[in-house]
């Protein structure tokens, strides 16, 4: 290809996720370029995924140790190292980063291009930040894999008071005493479990009526409860104004949504504290790109638009993970990582196929989730039938004294439709229902006809899947759609 700088086979922009294509380029014996504007390995390494949840495990250590009394054992917990914890957390992260970028500078066929890169043509990238600025590359091929950062709503006085996001919350060496959270998604509900076990009051502003909105309603407000009395929650309340006076953070929040005919409605609330959080959704990085210099189109929320090849609308760009928007997940951006690798040096091309795509929420409890919520098919007026069974009535659950429920959705002929759990290991229980939809034959006999070890806390799973279903749906749920309906238009898949 003609142009005035080095010329690859294939570039990624982001070494999340994208890594992973372009290690597979490169193993086909192409010539790789990795444009990464920050620490190698992207969000989940450096600040997502891993380092919370290398916190959260701390978080669970602590609270087994605080429920010790409740089985007859009498400890004292006599220190928290809390910052070296987080300073060897942060430490574990950035010796990945490390390695993974001593890997890409000796490797002989990947070039490393370190700053921030912006497109001049098609297939064209320019560093204009950073290490390598200045530098130009090409490719005939391009992945955008540039993730997301976090979004900061307009708040009024935002821009004037000190706030966190989720990437300084991460690395705070001390727990705040009075922590404020906006954003009553899943980024800010595990922050509120770390930083709570280790002694923060917390409050949490969230404007939908449950904490994590991405949950089926009735995993959704049995969280709220659990969390309601652990914490200040103000769920269906919005943060319309900040401001900072002598270390205090004062967050203004009135009903959402807002009441049609009095703006300053009774029930607006004022919440203090010492550290505000800010954790509203994530926004895509496809501003910071200069995508204008190509065919690639955005939507009105500026994630990328693809097709079901992850295909781009630009010749030669494909893009996934994030700035695509259709999972904000790790395990989906891996998942397409595949599909991208497979669509670029298969023989043929295969639509991703996001069937069964699980959720997790490593929080206490735990809560995961697979396939439609009850709320889903209510406002598409479908017939269904579910069955809970709690935790709480099986004996692994007695015997670890805890509470949770399981929550099966299934089409009046068997097929699963959806799972939902809230309680301890939420997030392992999950996959066996992920297997059946995605491996098996997708009914309640997968899980029906194994057998499940006895008293495992899977028996809660096969028990919810095994006995009486109730019908629901269609006529019986017409009240409910209106007010479904009335949410979802001011809904977005934000983690709000
Ligand atoms: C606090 C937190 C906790 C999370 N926990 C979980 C979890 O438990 N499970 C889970 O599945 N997911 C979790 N996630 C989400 C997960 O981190 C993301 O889904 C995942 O990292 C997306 O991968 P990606 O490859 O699409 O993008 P990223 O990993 O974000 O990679 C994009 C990279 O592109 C780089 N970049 C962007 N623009 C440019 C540019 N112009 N030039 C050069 N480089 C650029 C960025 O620096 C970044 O490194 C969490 C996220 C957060 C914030």
């Amino acid at each position: 290809m003609e142009m005035d700088g080095d010329a690859f086979d294939f570039l990624v922009i982001g070494s999340g996720s994208g890594l992973d294509v372009a290690n597979a380029a490169a193993n086909r014996g192409q010539s790789v370029a990795v444009v990464e504007k920050g620490p190698l390995g992207g969000t989940c390494l450096n600040r997502g995924c891993i380092p919370s949840k290398k916190l959260l495990y701390h978080a669970e250590v602590m609270e087994t140790v605080d429920r010790a009394d409740e089985f007859g054992i009498h400890v004292d917990v006599t220190d928290v190292e809390f910052a070296d914890i987080v300073r060897e957390v942060t430490d574990d992260v950035s010796a990945s980063a490390d390695s993974i970028r001593r890997g890409l500078r000796s490797s002989e066929q990947h070039d490393l291009l370190e700053g921030e890169g912006q497109f001049v043509d098609e297939r064209t990238i320019e560093i204009v930040d950073g290490r390598d600025e200045g530098r130009r590359v090409g490719a005939d091929t391009v992945l955008v894999a540039a993730g997301t950062r976090p979004a900061i709503p307009p708040i009024d006085g935002i821009e004037d008071v000190d706030s966190l996001t989720s990437k300084e919350a991460l690395q705070l060496e001390t727990p705040p005493e009075q922590l404020v959270i906006v954003g009553g998604g899943y980024i800010g509900a595990e922050l509120a479990h770390f930083f709570g076990t280790f002694g923060s009051d917390v409050a949490i502003v969230g404007r939908r009526p449950h904490l994590l909105p991405q949950a089926d309603e009735a995993v959704g407000a049995a969280f709220t409860e659990r969390y309601a009395d652990r914490f200040d929650v103000y769920t269906g309340y919005e943060a319309v104004a900040v401001s900072e006076s002598d270390g205090e953070v004062t967050v203004e929040a009135r009903p959402y949504p807002p009441a049609w005919d009095d703006a300053d409605d009774h029930e607006d609330v004022t919440v203090t504290g010492d550290t505000l959080l800010v954790a509203a959704g994530r926004r895509p990085n496809s501003d910071l790109l200069n995508l204008e210099a190509t065919g690639v189109e955005t939507d009105e929320r500026g994630f990328v638009e693809t097709d079901e090849y992850l295909r781009t609308t630009a010749d030669g760009i494909w893009a996934l993970g994030d700035i695509v928007g259709e999972y904000l997940l790790k395990h989906n951006a891996n998942h397409e990582a595949r599909a991208v690798a497979r669509n670029l040096f298969g023989d043929e091309l295969e639509p991703v196929d996001y069937t069964a795509m699980p959720f997790a929420v490593f929080a206490s409890p735990e809560v995961a989730g697979v396939g439609l919520r009850e709320q889903d098919l209510d406002e598409e007026s479908r017939e269904y039938a579910t069955r809970t069974y709690r935790y709480e009535d099986t004996a692994r659950g007695q015997a670890m004294q805890t509470e949770g429920l399981v929550k099966v959705i299934i089409e009046p002929d068997g097929e699963i439709l959806g799972c939902h759990i809230v309680g301890p290991e939420a997030s392992n229980l999950i996959e066996e229902v992920v297997v059946a939809m995605k491996a098996g034959t997708g009914t309640v006999w997968d899980i029906r006809e194994s057998v499940h070890v006895h008293p495992a806390l899977s028996e809660v799973v096969d028990r919810a899947f095994s006995g009486q279903f109730t019908r629901r749906g269609a006529g019986a749920h017409e009240h409910q759609h209106h007010d479904h309906d009335h949410d979802h238009s001011h809904s977005d898949h934000d983690h709000d």
